[in-house]
């Protein structure tokens, strides 16, 4: 048996994670003891975040749709079927889809690849607020030592580790307000103040000063909060915020559909939109998806690249305080699947097209140019 430490891809939050390993297989994890933000502590949703890596739908091969049938094909035959078919499009009619579930490196190289091509490219933020993050310098730390906290959304449920800080921040005195749409007795237990809302809009926050953390879950702007308090947005997925960092646009609900509607060549990456809206995708004349398991929308495309988890490559996440933090691989990918970085610039070398990295070490040393 062995152990790798690595980061939770649960959601935003970031906590440090172990896996267990035996016979090459991730049977468990146990939360990391010496991480700084969970502190020995895993939510329920992090202790089975592994379950996905022996998902019965992983794919395995590539995959072409021939009358109406998936077949397995080589990764040549895939990516030269995806090339000759891109060539055919205008840089405006094609769409590539990030994902705040993959890492900087992976997003990254479709950026990359994008940029030269001159297409479209943005990444879905979900009900994540609207936040520009270069410009957040709060951090999960500060809620511990706040005297006032107002929770927007639900953190609880949600991002359970943010939550525990809030509490131990209540243990030391602060006094903690919840706006939600949703009447909780999760929220109602946790707070001196719970409000029912019906819309994030206006709402009165009461008091706020230098003292008071305002932690955002809900899709609102939040450059519309008083400038005088901390203010802590919560992305949704575990690098939401590396994605919006390193220049792909995060997109609301509403533009993602719409960007979407109107794109003739897409390709997606880790995202599955068919699930919340099949329509969104019946503009579409070629659709490539690459993803680790048989999606709704990969049963929709004319081409599946197998890739690797996040238990099965290296790489970073940041989190949504901004920690660039390092992913561990700890077991091999199943059959052909492949890091999806590398599988990006497989595609752009077929299309003639040099991004200039051959190792994750040179896309991490661009990458670091961007952020810091
Ligand atoms: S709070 Fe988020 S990052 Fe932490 S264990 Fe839960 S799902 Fe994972």
């Amino acid at each position: 048996m062995k152990v790798v430490h690595t980061i939770c891809p649960g959601c935003s939050v970031g906590c440090g994670i172990d896996l267990i390993i035996k016979d090459n297989k991730v049977v468990g994890t146990y939360p990391n003891k010496r991480h700084p933000i969970n502190e020995g502590k895993n939510c329920l949703y992090g202790q089975n975040c592994y379950k996905i890596i022996s998902h019965e739908k992983r794919l395995e091969k590539p995959l072409i749709k021939k009358n109406g049938k998936f077949v397995e094909v080589s990764w040549d035959e895939a990516l030269n079927f995806i090339a000759e078919n891109l060539k055919k499009y205008n840089p405006e009619d094609i769409t590539f889809i990030a994902s705040g579930k993959c890492t900087n490196e992976d997003n990254y190289a479709l950026k990359k690849l994008a940029d030269n091509l001159k297409a479209k490219i943005g990444h879905c933020i979900c009900n994540s607020p609207k936040a520009n993050y270069a410009e957040i310098s709060t951090t999960i730390d500060d809620i511990e030592n706040a005297k006032n906290i107002i929770i927007i959304g639900d953190v609880f449920s949600e991002h359970a580790l943010i939550g525990r800080k809030v509490v131990k921040a209540k243990d030391k005195g602060a006094k903690v307000t919840i706006f939600n749409i949703e009447e909780k007795d999760i929220l109602k237990l946790n707070a001196d103040k719970f409000v029912k809302v019906d819309s994030y809009e206006d709402i009165d926050l009461g008091n706020v000063d230098e003292n008071t953390i305002i932690i955002i879950n809900a899709p609102i702007d939040v450059d519309k909060m008083p400038k005088i308090a901390k203010v802590l947005p919560v992305a949704k997925h575990c690098n939401t915020v590396g994605a919006t960092l390193i220049g792909i646009p995060p997109l609301n609900k509403d533009e993602y559909f719409e960007l979407l509607k109107n794109s003739k060549f897409l390709y997606i990456m880790g995202e599955n939109p068919a699930l919340i809206d099949k329509d969104a995708l019946k503009n579409t004349e070629f659709l490539v998806v690459q993803d680790i398991i048989m999606s709704e929308t990969a049963e929709l495309a004319d081409v599946v690249l197998p890739s690797s988890c996040w238990a099965e490559k290296n790489g970073t996440f940041t989190n949504t305080d901004k920690r660039i933090q390092k992913i561990n691989k700890a077991v091999n990918p199943p059959g052909e699947a492949m890091d999806d970085y590398l599988i990006i610039k497989s595609l752009a070398e077929k299309l003639g097209i040099d991004l200039g990295f051959n190792s994750l070490e040179d896309i991490q040393k661009e990458i670091t140019k961007v952020i810091l």
